[in-house]
């Protein structure tokens, strides 16, 4: 079991993973709010702290991955009252969409998926607990977080609190003693179909505190991972934090992991953007190989672009190593790789470094496939797909991607046109994704290169 080391957000360095409770290691990100489909860059959290778990896994720990679904939030109310639908419909809707969109990835489900609706009981309490202890408030119905209450209020975001915006609507700031304080509970208002009842009147919890108490719930305090988009850490995460640190007098959690955004066109993938890439869309046009492909090739710390190019580079790099695959045989692979398996998860080591692991595990392919080395079987490419969520490239190949498929459809039917330069351009398309297009009797195959 090698040293996992880690970059916290909240001390900005790399920290050993350790746990008084070791082996066992808890990690909880934040899920989606569920008031639409989700994008590709709802999904890349989702795979990162997927994959991290396997890799702990790996390293001997037992993990136990908490993702949850907000699926009580203004945007829900927006967007079911534009629709004309009840907002719990429209969250039950989305939150099946997102499982079947995010089982698309075939990543297997996180041990507890919380559901904010389903954790009403513990919010509460905890509100109580944070009035109690002098840190929260009553106000016409709302409940409010005294933010100077809390000491440390802005060490995790390292904001100072001058710089401190909570980003919620003008409305009610009157009724906050201080304007850097966010709201726990908000009193029911009229238009809102879902709501339920709280020692303060009729009303639904704040998004921050519905986290600190689904991670509670299914993890208990200090737990050792908190994870989710680096768009989240001021205000959720700030918040979250001095929630259970006023409540509990302990941090929530050991370590906090920030992932970067999916970029289009220069900017954050975001629906305000009007940027986005839906990810069923994206699984369906390029095959979810090539998505996982595509998210494990950047540091999950660092922005990823999302592009054609960049998926027609992980569609290429999926065939690459499928083909290499059909070069070796099941079994125990050659000594002489052992040191490129083990810089792989060396590499997952130091901060989950996922794009240097792939550099390990292309340079153990083109050994193995070498000459010199003699026992090629796959045992150690086996283990290093799997911990990469890409054991499927070992099975048999190989269906082209959607993407392949459609362009060889295209190129059929501009040689049909007798469009023959248009048919050639297409060809070099295909091969460029690591496809050859053979034309037979029975129309076209396409094969590996
Ligand atoms: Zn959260």
């Amino acid at each position: 079991m090698g040293a996992v080391r880690l970059h916290d957000t909240h001390t900005g360095e790399l920290v050993p993973l350790q746990h008084p409770a070791f082996p066992r290691v808890g990690i909880y990100a934040c899920g989606p709010t569920v008031y639409s489909r989700i994008h590709i860059g709802n999904a890349r959290p989702f795979v990162v702290f997927s994959l991290l778990k396997r890799f702990l896994e790996h390293e001997g720990y037992e993990a136990t991955l908490v993702v949850n679904v907000t699926d009580v939030n203004d945007k829900i109310y927006d967007v079911a009252r534009t629709a004309g639908v009840p907002s719990e419909q429209l969250a039950q809707e989305m939150t099946a969409a997102y499982m079947a969109d995010t089982d698309a990835l075939e990543l297997g489900r996180p041990d507890k998926e919380p559901l904010a609706s389903e954790t009403m009981g513990s919010i509460v309490a905890y509100i109580e607990a944070l009035i109690k202890r002098g840190h929260a408030y009553e106000s016409g119905g709302d409940v409010f977080f005294g933010v100077r209450s809390d000491s440390d209020y802005g060490s995790l975001s390292h904001r100072r609190l001058e710089d401190m915006d909570q980003g919620e609507p003008v409305e009610g700031s009157d009724r906050k003693r201080d304007p850097l304080d966010f709201a726990l509970w908000k009193a029911h208002k009229e238009g809102e179909d879902t709501f339920w009842d709280s020692p303060w009147g009729p009303g639904r919890p704040g998004w921050h505190i519905e986290c600190s108490a689904m991670a509670e719930d299914a993890l208990g305090v200090g737990f050792d991972i908190h994870g989710g988009g680096s768009d989240l850490l001021f205000p959720h995460h700030e918040n979250e934090a001095a929630q259970t640190r006023a409540a509990r007098g302990e941090e929530l959690a050991r370590i906090w992991m920030h992932n970067g955004m999916i970029q289009s066109t220069g900017e954050k993938m975001a629906k305000s953007v009007g940027n986005i890439a839906p990810l069923h869309e994206v699984i369906e046009r390029w095959g979810r190989d090539a998505v996982v492909m595509y998210l494990v090739s950047g540091h999950y710390r660092q922005p990823l672009a999302f592009s054609e190019a960049a998926l027609e580079q992980a569609t290429a790099n999926v065939s690459r190593i499928r083909e290499a695959a059909r070069r070796l045989t099941p079994g125990p692979s050659d000594d002489d790789l052992g040191r490129l398996r083990e810089d792989f998860f060396d590499a997952l080591a130091n901060d989950f470094n996922t794009p240097a692991a792939l550099a390990h595990l292309n340079e153990w392919i083109r050994d193995a496939t070498g000459a010199a080395i003699k026992v090629k079987g796959d045992a150690h490419l086996r283990e290093m797909l799997g911990v990469l969520g890409l054991e499927s490239l070992l099975s048999a190949p190989a269906e082209a991607p959607p993407e392949v498929e459609a362009l060889a459809t295209q190129r059929e039917q501009a040689r049909a046109a007798r469009d023959f330069p248009a048919a050639d351009r297409l060809r070099d398309e295909i091969a460029a994704l690591g496809w050859e297009v053979r034309d037979g009797p029975a129309g076209f195959e396409l094969l590996p290169r």
